[in-house]
Parts: C-alpha cells; structure tokens; sequence
C-alpha cells in the first residue's frame, strides 16, 4: 500500500508542482505516517458500509480533510465529499478514492475482519465487506491529503479531492456529477 499512495501522490504532485518533490523526504513521511494510516485502514476494513449509504465513512474522512484544512462540502450525490484546497496559480488536478463495500460475508479470520451487517435493497440482511480495495483507496486518499497539505509550498494550483459513492452500482460518479461536481467546484485538468 505504501507503494501505491507514494505512486498517486508523485503523480499529482507532479501536475501540481512548481517545484520538485524530493522523493526521499516524501517517503519518510509517508513512512512515518504508516501506523496512523494503518490505524485508519482497520477502521475502514472494520466498518464497511454498502452502496449509497457510506455516511459513517464520509463523515469520518470530511473530518480529517476538514483537520487538514480543505473546503469540505459533504452530501455531493448522496453521500459524497468534495473537497478543496486552492493554492495559487496553476492547474486544477482531482484525486478520487471510492467508499463502497459489497454484500459479502468476509472470511479473512483478520482481528480486524467486518463483521458488519446490513439490509439490501431487496430488504434481505447481509454481511458486508470491503472486498474491492475501496478500503485501500480511501487510505491512500488520506495520505495524498496530509502530504499535499503539508507541502502546500512544494505546489500550486488547485487541488480537488472527491469521495464517491456507490461505486461498486455504478450510480455514484453520475450522481455527483448531476449534482454540480464540475459546476458547484473547481472543474479538474487532470483527475486520478
Ligand atoms: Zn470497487
């Protein structure tokens, strides 16, 4: 996972940047954030919520982006999160982490394992999971969101970071869309 939030964040780092970003310095500090991203991908992977209804998840990470400074606004298609960070003259790059889980029972053994539980649409009970790496994904969103806010001089322009719904039903990304995503907010050159 280190792996991959370094890769997302040198890559927006570098549509952002007026400066380079020292790779070495980076890593440490990713590094030294681990046990607390850690801490929060537990909680995640410990309390999926299903498609559309991830308000536990995105109340918990508009408040870290609040924390850190971001214009949060909550409840953009549903439950998602928009949040914004300008910083000076430059390009308007998004980063995107989705929040759903599935309708599986997890059978990993993990201490941290879901045991959650939930009606479906149809109104039948069921475990929920995060089996597709949403959990992953909103990790390393978190980690970009430090970094990035930490390094506010290592780059300008806007940064735009977006929490979707209801991935996993393929309804999430049009509902925030149809409801002002690039209209209400900065509309991105890049997103990743
Ligand atoms: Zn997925």
């Amino acid at each position: 996972m280190q792996k991959l939030v370094k890769l997302g964040l040198l890559a927006a780092a570098s549509m952002l940047a007026a400066v380079p970003v020292q790779a070495d310095s980076l890593k440490e500090a990713i590094a030294a954030d681990m046990p607390s991203l850690m801490d929060i991908y537990r909680d995640l992977h410990a309390n999926p919520e299903l498609s559309g209804e991830e308000v536990r998840t995105a109340a918990k990470l508009a408040a870290e982006a609040r924390r850190l400074g971001f214009t949060v606004t909550e409840k953009v298609g549903g439950t998602g999160v928009v949040a914004v960070m300008e910083n000076g003259e430059g390009p308007t790059v998004m980063l995107r982490a989705d929040m759903d889980g599935l309708p599986l029972e997890e059978k990993t053994g993990l201490s941290y394992a879901s045991r959650a539980k939930a009606k479906t649409r149809q109104g039948n009970d069921t475990f929920v999971m995060h089996a597709c790496g949403h959990d992953t994904h909103m990790t390393g969103w978190v980690a970009a969101a430090r970094q990035l806010a930490a390094r506010k001089d290592e780059w300008s322009g806007t940064l735009v970071m977006i929490l979707q719904p209801a991935e996993e039903t393929g309804e999430g990304a049009l509902a925030m869309l149809e409801d002002g995503l690039y209209t209400r907010f900065p509309k991105p050159d890049y997103a990743l």
